[in-house]
């Protein structure tokens, strides 16, 4: 089976773990530091953050800003549950925003319609690895006094009008899952310019406690606060030392990517069954997913006929995202609703990922177009 997306390791990520593994620190050493500044200098922010998830660093970015119960926060409607959830964690409440019908961005109109006096926050979400309308957002979280966090889980390596994702908004959020444009395995990473959220997150990811384990250890000392309640969100250092050695790949792989894209691009160009997600103009799509909508009209298929039959051809296509609102949990514990999101839930019966990752070869790929091109032979 080709999967929708996979990671890619090389001796020198395996010789950087195991070296790891044969030193004094496996967590809490050296190397958090070093992968945090080694990452705050490649996306140009002052400040980056290393945690054991991306979903920890939207918990810690949702605390930072101090979202509490009462508050509300807009997210996408399409987008991992995790973008939502983080606001739950904190007692808060997301409220679904709809995207673009092109795109599938965050939509900056539907924001507005999602305002409110308890709106605390804007999340966006960087859906397949294309940066949001930065400047519009951050327009509407200026003259709303809201803060402008960005779920950059998807589009490390991306650009937003020549500015690196991840020092677009206040606080960005990235994963380093196996799927993902680098990966630690587990692994998660927030980028700001502020001192004092980077400080509260830090705390944060280690119970609220205002020295760790080694910096005890130099000082010869027992002694510790827990200032305020916190978590284990550590990553290690193994992790880090895997992330650092990941991270020097990421220009080439971003490249990959795109060739891979421009690849799918032009042999859709005239399948009118299917149409690639519209990419902006002032962008560069770092494609962590590529994403393709079924104009099924004219043909006997369905959606869920297609993802089959591309299962059986062996390839791991997947649909992203469930709407998030759909979800059992959100309706029955905040009530949303079918009709919410009426752009999210219609795309989400059109979409398809196709394949796209590091490594994947161009025979896969155009084993992937033929069968794209085959699949509509005998129904129209
Ligand atoms: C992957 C992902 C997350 C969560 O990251 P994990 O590292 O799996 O916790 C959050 N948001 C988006 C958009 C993601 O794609």
């Amino acid at each position: 089976m080709i999967p929708y997306s996979r990671h890619h390791m090389d001796d020198e990520d395996i010789k950087a773990v195991v070296d790891v593994l044969r030193s004094d620190w496996l967590t809490t050493g050296p190397l958090i530091e070093e992968f945090e500044e080694e990452f705050a200098r490649c996306i140009g922010t002052k400040h980056a953050v290393a945690v054991s998830s991306g979903t920890a660093a939207l918990h810690a970015a949702m605390h930072a800003l101090g979202i509490v119960q009462g508050d509300e926060v807009i997210v996408p409607a399409i987008t991992f549950v995790a973008s939502a959830n983080c606001v739950v964690y904190q007692g808060g409440t997301p409220v679904f925003a709809d995207v673009d019908p092109g795109t599938l961005l965050i939509d900056p109109a539907s924001v507005e319609s999602c305002l409110s006096s308890k709106t605390k926050a804007i999340i966006a979400v960087d859906f397949a690895g294309q940066p949001c309308d930065y400047d519009a957002l951050e327009d509407i979280a200026e003259r709303h006094n809201l803060v402008l966090v960005a779920d950059a889980c998807h589009s490390l390596g991306g650009r937003y009008k020549d500015k690196p994702v991840g020092s677009l908004a206040a606080l960005n959020t990235f994963s380093f899952h196996p799927v993902k444009h680098i990966t630690t395995g587990e692994g998660g990473m927030i980028t700001t310019d502020d001192q004092r959220m980077a400080e509260r997150m830090r705390l944060f990811r280690n119970h609220g406690i205002t020295t760790d384990h080694r910096q005890r250890a130099q000082k010869g000392s027992w002694f510790y606060e827990m200032v305020e309640l916190g978590y284990n969100y550590r990553i290690t250092d193994f992790q880090c030392a895997l992330g650092m050695s990941q991270l020097k790949k990421l220009p080439k792989w971003v490249e990959q990517r795109r060739e891979i894209a421009r690849l799918y691009d032009n042999a859709f160009f005239n399948i009118p069954f299917v149409k690639p997600l519209r990419v902006k103009g002032d962008v560069f799509h770092a494609y962590h997913l590529y994403v393709i909508r079924l104009i099924l009209d004219g043909t006997d298929l369905t959606q869920e006929e297609i993802f089959h039959s591309f299962r059986e051809s062996g390839i791991g296509v997947n649909v992203h995202y469930i709407p998030v609102h759909l979800h059992p949990y959100y309706r029955n514990k905040f009530m949303t609703t079918v009709g919410q999101c009426p752009v999210a839930e219609d795309a989400y019966t059109k979409i398809i990922s196709l394949p796209i990752f590091q490594g994947m070869t161009f025979d896969k790929v155009d084993y992937v177009i033929e069968c794209v091109k085959s699949l509509f032979k005998n129904h129209v």
